[in-house]
């Protein structure tokens, strides 16, 4: 009987696991919206849930940021040898650099068993609905133009050339965001504690569901 009991309970978590499905979660929005700041948040959280998708880069590492963590940092020849062998399952220019999410950075986490994110620009996100990579798309938009301009600013990672170009594709991001189904959730981040309830109600099926619940405990 107890042996029946639990074959149910593991055919059942199987079906769990299936039902989850675990779609990648696709994050995109202006560059300073808090994208970063919410993924830290939840990473910090949920340990051993969700995982990055660490893209590619032409841009220069910031201080504290990690070759391999928060992107491959590599240059233009490297980049564009990538995209010839078709290295990446999209890539787009963005502020005067490339950046790609490649295929073997989505396999490692797929292999992980993980849930796997990744923070692409709005090229990125309509580059990806074009392939068979069945993701869920949030938008993390700023409260106003000004607080973004302020708060990029306040993060003192870019220069006034940068700052602009970066401003510059601002509004293209917010009118996307419009489109009907252009994304499936969109979080205002003005409040950040607010903004970040949101964001895990948005992911609360991943949070609550069993892939989360086996890996919290260390299964
Ligand atoms: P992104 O990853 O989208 O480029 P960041 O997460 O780096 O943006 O956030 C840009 C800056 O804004 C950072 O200095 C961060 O600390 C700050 N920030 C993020 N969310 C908020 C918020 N809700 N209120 C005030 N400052 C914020
Ligand atoms: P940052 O230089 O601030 O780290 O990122 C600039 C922009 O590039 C952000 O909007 C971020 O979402 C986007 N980005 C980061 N990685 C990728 C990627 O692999 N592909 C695309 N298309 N955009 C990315």
């Amino acid at each position: 009987m107890r042996g029946l009991t639990q074959f149910f309970q593991r055919v059942r978590t199987y079906s769990d696991m299936a039902m989850s499905s675990i779609r990648p979660i696709v994050i995109s929005g202006p560059s300073g919206s808090g994208k970063s700041t919410l993924l830290q948040r939840l990473f910090k959280d949920y340990q051993g849930c969700f995982e990055f998708s660490v893209s590619h880069t032409t841009r220069q590492p910031r201080p504290g940021e990690e070759d391999g963590k928060d992107y491959y940092f590599t240059d233009r020849e490297k980049f564009e040898k990538m995209m010839a062998e078709g290295g990446f399952l999209e890539h787009a220019q963005f502020s005067g650099n490339r950046y790609g999410t490649s295929k073997m950075a989505v396999e490692k986490v797929q292999k992980s068993g993980k849930i796997c994110i990744l923070d692409v620009e709005i090229n990125g996100v309509k580059n990806i609905k074009q392939t068979d990579f069945n993701a869920r798309y949030i938008f993390v938009q700023p409260p106003s133009i000004e607080a973004l301009e302020a708060r990029l600013r306040g993060r003192g990672t870019e220069t006034e050339e940068s700052l602009k170009k970066r401003l510059d594709s601002v509004q293209e991001a917010m009118d996307y965001a419009k489109v009907p189904g252009a994304y499936d959730h969109i979080i205002v981040n003005d409040n950040l504690d607010i903004a970040y309830e949101k964001f895990k109600g948005i992911l609360s099926a991943e949070i609550h569901g069993v892939m989360c619940d086996q890996y919290k405990k260390g299964m």
